[in-house]
């Protein structure tokens, strides 16, 4: 009998997990059993419209056959050897991710903090090494780097902070979106600027037009560098590979993860190959990082985001989700601002989202809050026109009930 074979019910689940888990996350008291595509089926046999994707991880869906096939594949032949051999698999995602970026380096590790934290190693030693010391990190507030302690002393939203003090010395924190701020704010022993190139977890905010242009003339004029991190955006999730494709710049460092494994843990960072020096031989690794599994994956998934079209889909539905989003903002006064761009959407409400998150599982969306009061809406790249109207309908029904 299989061990999860006692599990027949969501409840079951809650029961048990309640008994031996942290409580550290808030769960919703439903335990999925299989998905297809944009479907997710719970253990009752109900059936769910997917529009988080694991937080922007599942961008093919569930059970997609090319990624299920390179995971059987990979799982028979071998699944980690560890860094102290070479890894064809992770070449092969280096290759695809450098060709992609035109950042020549890779790096790869198992999460999106992990890319961060690499980052943030990689710019104190260049700065150490070649900018005379400089350290200093300028991040934004209403960010979200992750949650170890440097990225949490990254990321410049107190709930993440409370309780962890002290934090890691070396960050500075300025407006989103405001280039005036961050210039004012760069001093002697400022190496770097990391933002996120639209806010998600701070609540899908979009920086004005030119933002991402603006900061890198500014770390051009300064000598700092530009520390993208694309971990929520990344991987098509605007409707191009990388979100600052479409601010025409080249950031130094860039930092990748959730959808990359499309639900195997990776996380990678990119850079220039002057910068990848400072990390030399045994200055930073992971025993996990880049592993043949997650790397076969990470192939799978740039393969069939280019065989698929998925970032022609991923524009096409985004717009005709965020149009009708709009529509719906016109007509309910409780929706004060739609934004986002390709298939990263923010719904702000005038009040708490979390129960309408409630009420949409209820009837069949799968969807979450963020900031207290912005719906956000992350669904796969493969989401096509009639799914995409179809959880409107549902989300649109719950947002009518609640006004
Ligand atoms: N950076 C951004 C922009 C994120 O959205 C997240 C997670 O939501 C992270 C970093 C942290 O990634 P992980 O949870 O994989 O450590």
């Amino acid at each position: 009998m299989s061990a999860l074979a006692r599990f027949r019910d969501s409840a079951s689940v809650v029961r048990e997990a309640d008994r031996v888990l942290f409580r550290n996350y808030k769960r919703a008291p439903v335990a999925f059993s299989h998905g297809r595509g944009v479907r997710l089926f719970d253990l009752e046999g109900r059936e769910y419209l997917d529009f988080i994707g694991g937080i922007a991880v599942s961008s093919l869906g569930h059970a997609h056959p090319a990624l299920v096939a390179a995971l059987a594949d990979q799982a028979a032949r071998y699944i980690h050897v560890s860094n102290l051999y070479q890894i064809p698999e992770q070449v092969a995602a280096a290759e695809r991710l450098v060709a992609a970026s035109g950042l020549p380096r890779a790096f790869f590790c198992n999460s999106g903090a992990e890319a961060n934290e690499a980052a943030i190693k990689l710019a104190r030693r260049y700065g150490a090494r070649q900018l005379g010391g400089r350290y200093e990190i300028l991040t934004t507030y209403g960010s979200f780097h992750g949650r170890t302690i440097a990225t949490i002393s990254a990321t410049a939203q107190e709930k993440y902070q409370s309780g962890f003090q002290p934090l890691l010395q070396g960050f500075r924190y300025v407006p989103f979106g405001d280039v005036e701020a961050m210039a004012q704010a760069v001093r002697e022993e400022t190496v770097a600027i990391l933002v996120e190139p639209i806010q998600g977890e701070g609540g899908v905010n979009v920086p004005p037009e030119g933002y991402l242009r603006r900061l890198r003339e500014l770390c051009d004029r300064k000598r700092l560098l530009l520390m993208l991190d694309e971990v929520q955006v990344g991987m098509g999730r605007t409707g191009t590979l990388f979100a600052h494709e479409q601010d025409g710049i080249r950031p130094d460092i860039v930092t990748i993860a959730k959808a990359l494994g499309g639900g195997v843990p990776i996380g990678a960072m990119l850079t220039i190959d002057e910068i990848a020096q400072a990390l030399d031989t045994g200055a930073h690794g992971s025993t996990f990082g880049g592993n043949p599994l997650a790397c076969a994956a990470g192939v799978a998934v740039l393969e069939t985001i280019a065989a698929e079209r998925l970032l022609d889909n991923c524009r096409a539905i985004g717009a005709r989700l965020h149009e009708r989003l709009a529509r719906l903002a016109a007509e309910l006064p409780m929706i004060r601002q739609v934004r986002g761009r390709g298939l990263i959407l923010g719904v702000e409400l005038d009040r708490p989202g979390r129960p309408l998150v409630g009420a949409a599982l209820e009837r069949g969306l799968v969807i979450n809050c963020t900031a207290e009061t912005v719906i956000r809406l992350l669904p796969p790249l493969t989401l096509s026109a009639a799914e995409a109207d179809e959880g409107l309908a549902i989300l649109e029904g719950v947002l009518r009930a609640a006004s």
